[in-house]
């Protein structure tokens, strides 16, 4: 983490400069112009970082991150106030961005042009934040074992026929809280617990790992379906290591609910916090995450699927299909979140 420098303020020119078009690094030239952008993330990928020094030496804009879990970002973010040095704030959870638009911590991000390259439900309605990547909540298997005609969906998980095969991390993963934020939106609270009753009896051990040890517990023969985000996956088959590699070739993936109301998303987005101090940069850094540039790196080399409707997701990643959305709205997440933990630390889902 690079240390929070000092901020100037300074006084928005014309809107010309973001508007007009991308002059990149003759821009670094004009003076009176803020050269600082402040970022609050929770995502920690080389992807990120690696964006993040090319943008800074296209614009000549030095960025300083602060890195940490997005309730500590928010929590910082309300305590700071108006005194808060963050411009942009990022993370991988709708939720949370829709928190962080409740609670008043973002303002509207006003380049129209760019938010139209993101369809409209991955990104807030009243434009207060965007995504910039997605990944789906699905089911990874062994091709050579399980009949995928065998697997249908969430719901079906819980089915006593799953006994001792289901693999999954900790409720206390964000991954699965949204997970279950929208099971209680599609099914209610009722039949969500009765969800996690089930899952919880299948379960094949006790909560442990990360989404990419569920799906090498499925290899090893200890469970026969994880719950993992589809990234893993090719992240898994293009590994530099060998063993991960041998793991993600032997496994196939299964897109839930497709009959239904569509596969669990969620989204990695960002918004402008509501005292920012660097608007026009941090519009600049919006615009450059979603270019056919950026996003293009996006999807091959964190297989993700890009935002940008006009950039395609990595080969790997459309070799698997194309897949139906479920059409929850992803700032809905935010309203069943809690609840969603509590069932779930009731009912023994660790
Ligand atoms: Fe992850």
């Amino acid at each position: 983490m690079k240390k929070m420098k000092k901020i100037i303020p300074f006084i928005i020119l014309s809107s010309g400069l973001l508007t007009g078009c991308f002059k990149g690094k003759e821009e670094a030239n004009v003076p009176n112009i803020s050269k600082e952008l402040n970022i609050y993330t929770e995502r920690n990928y080389d992807i990120d970082k690696s964006l993040i020094s090319e943008f800074e030496k296209e614009t000549g804009i030095t960025v300083n991150v602060a890195h940490s879990g997005a309730d500590g970002l928010l929590k910082k973010l309300e305590i700071e106030g108006k005194d808060s040095p963050a411009d942009l704030f990022v993370t991988k959870d709708a939720a949370r961005l829709g928190r962080a638009k409740d609670l008043g911590l973002l303002q509207q991000i006003k380049d129209k042009e760019v938010l139209e390259l993101v369809p409209a439900n991955i990104r807030d309605k009243d434009n207060y934040w965007t995504s910039f990547t997605y990944r789906a909540r699905i089911f990874a298997y062994n091709k050579a074992k399980t009949d995928p005609s065998t697997l249908s969906t969430y719901e079906d998980l819980a089915d006593p026929k799953w006994a001792g095969k289901i693999l999954v991390r900790s409720s206390t993963n964000s991954y699965n809280q949204a997970l279950i934020a929208s099971m209680i939106s599609a099914n209610g609270e009722e039949a969500t617990r009765e969800w996690i009753q089930g899952l919880v009896a299948n379960m094949a051990r006790s909560p442990k790992g990360n989404d990419r040890d569920q799906s090498k517990a499925v290899i090893a023969g200890i469970g026969e379906i994880a719950i993992m985000n589809s990234y893993y996956l090719g992240k898994m088959i293009h590994s530099t290591d060998a063993e991960e590699r041998k793991v993600g070739e032997q496994l196939a993936i299964f897109f839930p609910n497709q009959d239904g109301r569509g596969t669990h998303i969620n989204v990695s987005g960002m918004g402008i916090t509501k005292y920012a101090k660097n608007v026009e940069n941090a519009e600049r850094f919006i615009k450059f995450f979603l270019s056919e540039k950026s996003q293009t790196r996006f999807a091959n080399e964190n297989y993700e699927y890009p935002a940008n409707k006009n950039v395609k997701a990595n080969s790997t990643v459309q070799s698997w299909g194309d897949f139906k959305i479920d059409s929850l709205t992803l700032s809905e997440l935010g309203k069943y979140y809690k609840k969603g933990i509590i069932m779930a630390d009731e009912e023994g889902w660790k």
